[in-house]
């Protein structure tokens, strides 16, 4: 492949923390440790911190590809973050120190950040993940008692680079006919369909698959619409107009760990759901230590993704997204993904920035002025 060689900006610069104002900040308002609430910093360094630094490579392969604006966009994603603490604790029932008062108890939501929301960026996709998440736990809990769920995985070939992006529009059609087969109709009352796409090395081709979640009638183990294994594989086979396929799995979704963990089964099913719509393609599928075999797949998958609906529901799942009044998963809120907070209840606002691989707390603004900065 043939990219032309940009010059790189400095780390720093990437990072999108030297020329904004976000440093002089922190320097001009640097809040003393003691002033932190210990759960935020340790989720800052435990979660927050490794997906932005999983970004840099993405960053400096935008930059080499000549994609300049997705490179400034991700580099500046998630640079600026603001949990707001609510309150629930009384002081001194033994919570953690935070500058003097206890906030064991007390939760921490994040308030406001800028979020890039491309496709490949690791940061929007774990918050994408815990939306899904969120959306699909409501649904659960209101539709899960009335129905059974089955896991569909429905693969084609693998395919080079240059059949990627026709491999995805068919099996988009793919889809539209399947679930228009009479078959199909008879027994799927709604579904949560998610698109994966992995990348083999060894072979240099694309796999691209759906994870497919059907809501089927609590009657359907008996009924005699019940679909078999390869049926399932021939309609798909139909439906892609593709006799060479050979991979569908289908299986009934379980409630395994129920006693264990002590989560509902509807609690289970959204995990189970969420870990699959998790990303369109993993970041291991696509960040190396090779830039050359990054730049590649990467130059490969930014076409191939772009105005790709990534997550669909359908049915009753499509209902209940609407009756909940939930928000789209992919253009939607990645800052309020289990619901609105009010900023008028929050106690605290911790105003955090991304400087040179760190997060560093840049002020903590307190109820009284709260109302002031948000509530205009
Ligand atoms: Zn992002």
């Amino acid at each position: 492949m043939n990219v032309g060689k940009k010059e790189e900006p400095n780390r720093c610069e990437l990072l999108g923390s030297s020329k904004d104002d976000v440093v002089h900040r922190i320097q001009d308002n640097c809040t003393t440790s003691s002033d932190k609430c210990q759960s935020i910093d340790k989720e800052l360094e435990e979660k927050w911190t490794p997906k932005k630094q999983e970004g840099e490579p993405l960053v400096m392969c935008y930059y080499r590809l000549g994609y300049e604006e997705k490179a400034k966009r991700v580099a500046d994603c998630g640079t600026f973050l603001e949990f707001a603490r609510y309150g629930g604790m009384q002081e001194g029932a033994g919570g953690l120190p935070c500058g003097g008062v206890p906030c064991t108890g007390d939760s921490f939501k994040l308030h406001r950040a800028n979020f890039c929301r491309d496709r490949l960026c690791p940061m929007c996709s774990w918050r994408r993940s815990y939306k899904i998440f969120g959306q699909v736990s409501q649904i659960m809990d209101l539709i899960a008692d009335k129905y059974e769920f089955l896991f569909l995985t429905l693969t084609v070939p693998n395919c080079t680079a240059d059949e990627l992006i026709n491999t995805l529009n068919n099996m988009a059609k793919g889809w539209i006919k399947l679930s228009r087969h009479k078959r199909f109709k008879a027994v799927v009352k709604g579904f949560f369909k998610a698109l994966e796409i992995t990348y083999n090395q060894t072979a240099d081709t694309y796999h691209p698959h759906f994870h497919v979640v059907l809501a089927v009638p609590k009657s359907y183990f008996n009924s005699r619409d019940y679909i078999q294994r390869d049926e399932w594989l021939f309609m798909w086979q139909k439906a892609m107009n593709d006799s060479s396929i050979t991979q569908v799995d289908i299986r009934k979704a379980k409630d395994k760990h129920k006693e264990k963990t002590g989560k509902t089964a509807a609690e289970k099913l959204a995990s189970a759901v969420a870990e699959i719509a998790k990303y369109a393609v993993k970041s291991s599928d696509y960040l190396f230590e090779d830039e050359e075999l990054t730049d590649k797949v990467v130059s490969v998958l930014v076409p191939a993704l772009a105005d790709r609906r990534l997550c669909s529901f359908g049915g009753c799942f499509a209902e209940a997204h609407k009756q909940l009044q939930l928000d789209d998963t992919e253009n939607g809120d990645l800052i309020h993904i289990d619901g609105q907070l009010r900023s008028d209840v929050a106690l605290q606002i911790y105003r955090y920035g991304w400087s040179c691989g760190a997060y560093k707390l840049i002020e903590v603004i307190y109820k009284a002025n709260i109302l002031a900065e948000y509530d205009e």
